[in-house]
């Protein structure tokens, strides 16, 4: 099979002054896929719809500069890592140096000269690939492609707290694959690692909300965090998740719960004022999944706090 070409990086160019807009954009769509703006606000409306891999902005622009359009930018956790180079007739060095305490990564003078924007643009987009390769590569699992368990700890303690916030409940699920050293001992690791990733597929299609997270914890355990979902609907996702394994019929001839693949779930469910720490909610399922394995296994149990009004 032949690699699949890389896509193309997106850059956005900000300038109230149309003809710079046409003169950057003929030069840059050889390489790069364009987009612009010609004020801050439609700016933001394109980040957010549509994150580019660098911004070109102007800074001289009426109703919002390109200084506030940066400190938007750099304020928000989605947008912060977007790189962002001025180019501005503001040619004082204390501009400039204003423009990168902002949190620009470059800084070019009007009139440009075209080669150096060209070869500046560059340089940022060959650091954002691998910055992003980087970020992937930090926050997911290397064999089944979903999250790991470092992304794991912070979106639990993203969603703990936000959680308490809003007064809401969060629901956390653990789940283990049942007998699985038995079948990497018999069918290999190989096999085993097939296993593990055919799992996390299904896992990941039985879940439907935008914000529910699966992650693997290690070895053949599994975690999801369910952000406002209340017992009853994290129970009935857990079932939904063991049913989906167990009815993919993956054989495991060793197993002595059925001759396919199987899981144990366990499941917490809590609003906030509890006094326990996510650190608790996730022993707790723990608890859960270890009472399922006792319980025979291929089975989802649960745990539910009490709500005490804090
Ligand atoms: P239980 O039903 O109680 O969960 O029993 P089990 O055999 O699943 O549990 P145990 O913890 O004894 O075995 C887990 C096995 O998972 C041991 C290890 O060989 C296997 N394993 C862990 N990580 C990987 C992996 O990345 N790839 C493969 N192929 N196997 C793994
Ligand atoms: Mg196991
Ligand atoms: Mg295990």
């Amino acid at each position: 099979m032949d690699p699949q070409p890389e896509p193309r990086q997106k850059i956005l160019l900000v300038d109230d002054t149309p003809a710079n807009l046409v003169i950057l954009g003929e030069e840059l769509q050889h390489d790069y896929e364009v987009f612009v703006a010609t004020n801050g606000f439609q700016a933001l409306k394109i980040v957010d719809s549509n994150p580019p891999d660098l911004i070109l902005l102007d800074i001289m622009m009426p109703m919002m500069d390109g200084y506030e359009v940066c400190r938007r930018l750099k304020d928000t956790s989605e947008t912060s890592g977007i790189p962002i180079i001025f180019i501005t007739a503001m040619d004082a060095e204390e501009d400039e140096a204003r423009g990168l305490e902002a949190g620009a990564v470059d800084y070019i003078t009007k009139p440009f000269h075209l080669p150096i924007v060209r070869a500046r643009v560059r340089t940022h987009m060959d650091l954002k690939r691998k910055t992003d390769i980087l970020q992937h590569l930090s926050s997911h699992d290397g064999l089944t492609g979903i999250f790991n368990r470092r992304r794991f700890d912070e979106v639990i303690d993203r969603e703990w707290r936000r959680a308490a916030r809003k007064r809401q409940s969060l629901s956390l699920i653990l789940l283990d694959i049942d007998g699985f050293k038995g079948y990497n001992d018999n069918y290999g690791h190989l096999i085993g690692d097939q296993c593990l990733q055919q799992v996390a597929t299904i896992l990941n299609a039985s879940l439907r909300r935008a914000g529910d997270f699966l992650a693997r914890y290690g070895g053949e355990e599994f975690v999801v965090v369910l952000p406002d979902t209340d017992v009853d609907q994290a129970i009935y996702i857990a079932e939904r998740m063991r049913q989906a394994v167990a009815e993919k019929r993956i054989e495991h001839a060793f197993s002595h719960v059925a001759p396919y693949i199987t899981i144990s779930v366990g499941v917490v469910s809590t609003k906030p004022g509890n006094i326990i720490n996510h650190q608790a909610l996730l022993e707790l399922a723990d608890q859960a999944m270890y009472c399922a394995k006792n319980s025979g296994r291929n089975c989802v149990v649960h745990q539910v706090l009490p709500h005490t009004n804090t």
